[in-house]
C-alpha cells in the first residue's frame, strides 16, 4: 500500500467521504480512512434537509443520491408530551435515505475521484512531522504510518483530542480538570436508531417528518427508500431502565411516555439488523473548526439531531474545507492562511444554527412548551417558522 499522500481524511461519514472526493477531483493524492468497514446502519434521523439536497447538487451528486430511491418529505408534524401535532412547512423538499446507502454511495463516488479508501483502520496518533503529518493506523493488530501535506479531522463528534497528545492540550489550553468538569455538567444522551414498516402504508408517516417530545428525550420518524420508515431517539441516559438494554427496547419504553407516539408506534415492527446505539452524544456549543488539523462535520461540534441538519453542516464544512486546502497545496496560500479563512467562515456560518439549535432544543423539551407551544404556533405560525430557519445553514450563504 502506498504511504505517502497530499491528503488524509480521516473518517469516511458524510463529511470525510465528500471532502476526499473533491481533494481527489482536484487532483490531489488522496486516502479516506475509516476505522470501520461499510456499508454498515449509523445512529441518524436519516432526512436530508433541503439544505442538504442543495448541497449534494453543489457537488453534481444529485443524480446519484435519487439513484438510492430516497423519499420525499414536504412537512413537519411536531408532537409535545400532550397536545394535538404542530404543523409547519418544510423550507423546501427535504428527502429520506438510509446511512447504509448513502455513506456507501459517498465513499464509491470518492474512489471514482480517485481517493483510496481504507476501511477498518483506527487511527491512533496526528503527529506535527517537517512540512507535515505522520499518522499512525492500526489495522488487524499492526500499525501503519502514512504520511501526508495535510490531515482533515472528519471523525464524528467522538472528541478524538488524545490522539494528538501533549500537543492538543497545549494548543486547547485548559487541560483536562477544565475538560472534565465541562462535560460533568452536559446531559448525558443515547442516540439509538431502527428501521421499521408498517403493515399498511397508509399507517406510516408519508410525507411528513414526525418529531415527537417526551420527558427524558424525543424521537424521529421519517420514510426513507423501499417503503421503510427510520425511527431515531435521544434519550437521557440515567432516564433508560436498566432492562431496557436492546434498540427495540428503549424504542418501545420510549414510545410509552407520549400518546401520539405510542399509538404510531403500535403496529410498526421492527427491520431486523437496522438497529444501532451510540453514546454518549454530546451537542457542541461553539464550532471548533481547527484544532492542530482542520475538523470537519461533527468533528467542528454537532448540532442537535432535532433540527436534522447535522449533514449539510459536514457538508458544506467539506466544501468551504476542500476549496480552501487545494489552495494551500497549490502553495497560493499559507497555512496560516488557511486557518484563518477557514475558521472566519465557520465561525460566521454555523455559530447560529448551533446557538439556536441548542435554543430551540431546550424549549422543545420543556415541561411548560405542550401547554404553550402548540397555542403559540397557531397564533402566530410566521414566528414558528422563523425559529425553525434560526436552527438551519442560510441557503444564501451556500453559494458563497
Ligand atoms: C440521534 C441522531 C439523529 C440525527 N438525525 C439527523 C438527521 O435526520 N439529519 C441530519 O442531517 N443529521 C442528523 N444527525 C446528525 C448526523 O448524523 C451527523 O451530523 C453526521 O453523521 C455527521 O457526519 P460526519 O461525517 O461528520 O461524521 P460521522 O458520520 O459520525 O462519521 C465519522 C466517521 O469517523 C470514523 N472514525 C472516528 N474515529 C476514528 C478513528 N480514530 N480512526 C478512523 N476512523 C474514525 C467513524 O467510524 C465514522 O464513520 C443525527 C444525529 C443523531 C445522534
Amino acid at each position: 500500500m502506498r504511504t505517502d499522500y497530499d491528503a488524509l481524511v480521516l473518517g469516511a461519514g458524510v463529511a470525510g467521504s465528500s471532502m476526499a472526493a473533491m481533494l481527489a477531483a482536484q487532483g490531489w493524492s488522496t486516502a479516506l480512512m475509516d476505522r470501520q468497514r461499510f456499508p454498515k446502519h449509523k445512529v441518524c434521523g436519516e432526512f436530508l434537509s433541503p439544505e442538504s439536497r442543495l448541497m449534494l447538487s453543489a457537488m453534481g451528486l444529485t443524480e446519484k443520491v435519487e439513484s438510492l430511491e430516497p423519499h420525499v418529505i414536504s412537512r413537519i408534524s411536531l408532537f409535545l408530551a400532550r397536545g394535538g401535532p404542530i404543523e409547519l412547512p418544510l423550507p423546501g423538499t427535504a428527502i429520506g435515505v438510509s446511512r447504509h446507502r448513502l455513506d456507501a454511495a459517498l465513499q464509491r463516488h470518492a474512489a471514482a475521484e480517485g481517493a483510496l479508501l481504507l476501511q477498518g483502520g483506527t487511527v491512533t496518533a496526528v503527529i506535527p512531522y517537517e512540512h507535515g503529518y505522520i499518522v499512525h493506523v492500526r489495522q488487524g493488530g499492526e500499525v501503519i504510518e502514512v504520511t501526508a501535506r495535510i490531515v482533515v479531522a472528519a471523525w464524528g463528534a467522538g472528541g478524538q483530542g488524545r490522539l494528538f497528545g501533549r500537543y492538543d492540550n497545549q494548543v486547547e489550553g485548559g487541560g483536562r480538570r477544565k475538560q472534565r468538569s465541562v462535560l460533568a455538567h452536559e446531559r448525558s444522551s443515547v442516540g439509538v436508531k431502527s428501521h421499521f414498516v408498517w403493515p399498511r402504508s397508509t399507517d406510516s408517516p408519508g410525507d411528513a417528518v414526525e418529531l415527537y417530545f417526551f420527558p427524558g428525550g424525543y424521537l424521529g420518524i421519517n420514510g426513507i427508500e423501499c417503503g421503510r420508515c427510520n425511527v431515531a431517539a435521544l434519550l437521557d441516559r440515567e432516564d433508560i431502565p436498566r432492562s431496557h438494554t436492546t434498540v427495540e427496547g428503549m424504542l418501545k419504553e420510549a414510545a410509552s411516555r407520549n400518546a401520539a407516539l405510542q399509538r404510531r408506534m403500535r403496529d410498526a415492527q421492527l427491520v431486523q439488523g437496522t438497529e444501532a446505539a451510540v453514546a454518549p452524544v454530546r451537542i457542541g456549543k461553539h464550532p471548533a473548526p481547527w484544532r492542530n488539523i482542520p475538523h470537519i462535520g461533527d468533528a467542528i461540534g454537532r448540532i442537535p439531531p432535532l433540527c436534522g441538519d447535522g449533514m449539510s453542516m459536514g457538508l458544506r464544512s467539506a466544501q468551504l474545507c476542500a476549496a480552501y486546502a487545494h489552495r494551500y497545496l497549490a502553495g497560493e496560500w499559507t497555512y496560516e492562511q488557511w486557518r484563518m479563512a477557514y475558521t472566519r467562515a465557520i465561525s460566521s456560518q454555523f455559530s447560529g444554527p448551533l446557538r439556536w439549535g441548542k435554543a430551540v432544543e431546550g424549549m422543545l423539551r420543556h415541561p411548560a412548551a405542550s401547554r404553550l407551544l402548540p397555542g403559540l404556533a397557531k397564533l402566530a405560525p410566521r414566528l414558528a417558522c422563523k425559529f425553525v430557519e434560526a436552527t438551519r445553514l442560510r441557503i444564501s450563504s451556500l453559494s458563497e
